[in-house]
């Protein structure tokens, strides 16, 4: 990336994202979304914010596991399935009348009691940055429709710039905080940056 062009990409950002800021508030989606897929393309590939509800989906869902007591093994909760075993004559007469819940471990193939199983929940911290966004939701006809989707691509709007300030940020320490380039960092002017950080 040629020095030169640092400066540039800067001042075209703070412009884009200003006008996404106030598209939001307009509700004016198509020029948020002109806005956004423009930042986005000021940045080189490697810092590129992906757009991809499949990508998302999978990095941004809870994991749930079952451990295994048989081969130790942590298994996810899609994999599992829970059945009833009816319970013998002894177990009748230890339990009571409950039947056995267990599920088949797809690692070992044995079978694990529902009962002494320990369940793990894996949730993402917030804020995280993951470098993907979803596909921004799509208008269908219908006031409750347009309602909803109203409230949806405000908030891939404000999720999509946040994680592009993310990106950009990075952009910006791997780029332009090197002593070989403080003269283009002295040419920046990062003063918009703070007003709009203010609002
Ligand atoms: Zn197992």
């Amino acid at each position: 990336m040629p020095q030169a062009r640092l400066p540039d990409i800067n001042t075209a950002y703070i412009k884009y994202r200003t006008e996404a800021i106030m598209a939001l508030k307009q509700r004016n989606w198509g020029i948020l979304h002109g806005c956004l897929t423009a930042i986005n393309g000021l940045l080189p590939p490697e810092y590129q914010v992906i757009i991809s509800s499949v990508d998302y989906n999978q990095q941004a869902k809870t994991e749930i596991t079952y451990h295994c007591n048989h081969c130790e093994k942590d298994v996810e909760k899609e994999y599992i399935k829970i059945f009833e075993l009816m319970p013998n004559a002894m177990q009748l007469l230890l339990h009571g009348h409950n039947a056995n819940k267990v599920w088949n471990c797809i690692k070992c193939h044995k079978l694990n009691q529902l009962d002494n199983t320990r369940v793990s929940k894996t949730i993402l911290q917030n804020p995280t940055f993951l470098g993907v966004v979803p596909d921004p939701p799509s208008r269908t006809n219908g006031l409750m429709d347009r309602m909803k989707f109203n409230i949806e691509i405000e908030r891939w709007g404000w999720l999509t710039l946040g994680e592009l300030e993310f990106k950009m940020g990075k952009f910006r320490d791997d780029n332009w905080k090197r002593g070989d380039n403080d003269d283009i960092s002295n040419q920046l002017d990062f003063s918009l940056d703070n007003k709009d950080g203010a609002e």
